[in-house]
């Protein structure tokens, strides 16, 4: 029995050592059409920015090692350039000498990843990409060689925001151009705001919505006539699935555009299987067809289709899209969906967002995260989570996607029993803590309001109240607001009879929303319309300082 492989790098090669392991006398063959195989794409751009210092790191085998230690017959320099299927052939074509073969097949499996999308603009050209390690080293050379003091990244996705964070560490002055009016699409504003702030504040210039009209000899132009020093210009703009082998193939291709596969990974044709970025994976919230170009579920899908051909199925379920990125000091992560995507779609949700930190605060080092949960009113499903901040963010998005995918509604949360020493966490865990304040609010113990909710609410009459103290209050405070320190709350009651003496609705507001919950709580007992101001002063003030708005009555302040 032989199998041949397309693509030697995450889920091609995960699946080739993976079958060996399963059957000894199996016939495994890897075309893979560059210099490289079983590289570490990931880590790619850390090596511009110096920080992966030795570039034989990223090259995690050979074909002789792969040979050696798993008797995988893998081929560099050999393109697949056509797929037989009623001859069960594959015609290659090798780089070095143009020599055209076919190797014929029993199973075959398309892992041919995805390929960057280049806009057609003037002089794209001069623009490189970073896919391979050929590309990375083009792209190094472009910095190191000449003097190249300036670079522009297009695009500020994962990517491209990796990219640019290591170009800065290369030494050049560097601007991030996208096309959308927030950074790292997958966050929702108030979130992205955070990662944008953090690049502005190491020097990288952020252009929002901006798009890229050319690119000229030392620069770029934006379609505003604006122009950016550009000695490299590198281009993240996103990627499409490699589907053309399998579509010339008459194989099935997804409405994404990517190669269409059943839970066992097998695409139209069953003795064919394709995995990784090229193919379109199941959505866990509407069950549609979504293009998720990740590592971990390419590596994981190569496993499960070498077992499916060992005769071991085991379906491959729907995905949530949990991802991460540390752009300088801050780490942001995402799983499932986010506020806009709800929006969009017209799906109810609930939106929780709370900063805690990232341990005990008494204890030393404690960082500050957000972390935003979304939620579904009716079942307490978790929809979505978003994390940006220091220390601890990785954790708290790998438990809720965790959560997510064992299907644990948002209040039990609560339950979880986390392990806690001052030095890792506090012990309400910031997981058991957004599980609380889902409780209260699906409960009806505590109303709140959005950050893009507010400006609608105060139109139409709601007092809002600062319950900081006056030091906060003078330091920035949402205009309007007047300040009742939560200590002082009960002191004044008759001051807030008088001002919310009409049945008014009042909104309640403090640095992160801790102390306004206790404020609502005790407003609420003596009878007054109060809500919290969800994620406090800190959310509002993230969310209303980012480009984009969100719902229909999205707020911003200059
Ligand atoms: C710079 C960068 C950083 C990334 N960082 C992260 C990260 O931090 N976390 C994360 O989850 N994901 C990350 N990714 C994405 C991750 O690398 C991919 O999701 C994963 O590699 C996909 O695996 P794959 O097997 O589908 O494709 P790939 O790993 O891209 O492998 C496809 C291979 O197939 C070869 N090929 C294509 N067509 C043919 C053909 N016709 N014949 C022969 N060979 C062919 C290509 O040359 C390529 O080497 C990153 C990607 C890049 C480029």
């Amino acid at each position: 029995m032989r199998t041949v492989i397309v693509g030697g790098v995450a889920g091609g090669m995960s699946a080739a050592t993976r079958l060996r392991r399963l059957d000894e006398d199996h016939e495994i063959i890897v075309c893979e059409r560059g210099r490289h195989v079983s590289y570490a794409n990931c880590g790619l751009p850390y090596y511009l920015g110096g920080v992966i210092e030795e570039r034989g790191a990223l090259i995690l085998n050979t074909p002789e090692g792969l040979a050696a230690r798993f008797a995988l017959d893998v081929r560099t320099g050999t393109e697949v350039i056509s797929i037989d299927r009623a001859r069960q052939v594959v015609v290659v074509e090798e780089a070095a000498t143009g020599r055209r073969y076919e190797i014929g097949w029993d199973r075959l499996v398309l892992s041919p990843g995805a390929a960057p999308f280049v806009p057609d603009v003037p002089g794209i050209e001069r623009a490189l990409t970073l896919r391979s390690v050929e590309d990375m080293d083009r792209i190094a050379s472009a910095i190191r060689e000449g003097d190249v003091r300036s670079a522009v990244v297009v695009g500020a996705g994962f990517i491209g925001l990796e990219a640019a964070e290591n170009l800065s560490h290369a030494g050049l002055a560097v601007d991030v151009v996208e096309l959308a009016d927030q950074v790292l699409a997958p966050l929702d504003p108030e979130l992205a705001q955070l990662v944008a702030n953090e690049l502005g504040d190491h020097g990288i210039g952020v252009h929002l919505g901006a798009a890229l009209a050319k690119v000229l000899a030392d620069a770029v132009e934006l379609t505003s006539g604006v122009q950016l020093p550009a000695g490299v210009v590198v281009l993240a703009i996103g990627v499409r699935p490699e589907a053309s082998l399998a579509r010339a193939a008459g194989l099935a291709v997804g409405p994404r555009g990517g190669i269409k596969v059943d839970a066992r990974l097998r695409t139209s044709d069953d003795r064919i299987y394709a995995v990784g970025d090229a193919v379109e994976k199941e959505d866990q919230l509407s069950q549609e067809p979504v293009l998720v170009p990740l590592a971990n579920l390419a590596n994981r899908q190569g496993r499960m289709v070498a077992d499916d051909i060992a005769g071991k199925p085991r379906p491959f379920g729907p995905v949530r899209g949990t991802a991460i990125i540390k752009v300088f000091g801050q780490v942001a992560a995402v799983t499932g969906w986010n506020e806009k995507r709800l929006q969009a779609t017209g799906r109810p949700y609930l939106a929780v967002h709370t900063h805690p930190g990232s341990h005990a605060g008494y204890f030393p080092g404690a960082e500050a995260m957000a972390l935003k949960l979304l939620v579904d009113p009716g079942t307490g499903a978790i929809l979505g989570a978003q994390g940006v901040g220091g220390e601890g963010v990785d954790k708290r998005i790998d438990v809720l996607a965790t959560a997510m995918r064992a299907g644990l509604p948002a209040p039990s949360l609560v339950d979880l029993e986390l392990a806690y020493a001052p030095q890792f966490a506090s012990a309400k865990d910031p997981v058991n803590l957004l599980g609380y304040v889902v409780e209260n609010r699906l409960n009806g113990s505590e109303r709140s309001v959005q950050w893009h909710e507010l400006s609608a609410r105060m139109a139409g009459g709601a007092l809002l109240i600062d319950a900081r103290t006056p030091a906060e209050h003078a330091e920035g405070h949402i205009p309007g607001s007047l300040n009742f320190p939560l200590d002082d709350l009960r002191a004044r009651r008759d001051e807030i009879a008088q001002l919310a003496c009409t049945g008014r609705e009042i909104i309640v507001y403090c640095q992160v929303g801790q102390r306004a919950h206790t404020a609502t709580r005790l407003l609420a007992q003596w009878g007054y319309e109060a809500a919290n101001l969800d994620g406090g002063y800190r959310t509002w003030s993230a969310g209303t300082s980012a480009k984009t708005a969100l719902g229909p009555s999205g707020e911003r302040h200059e």
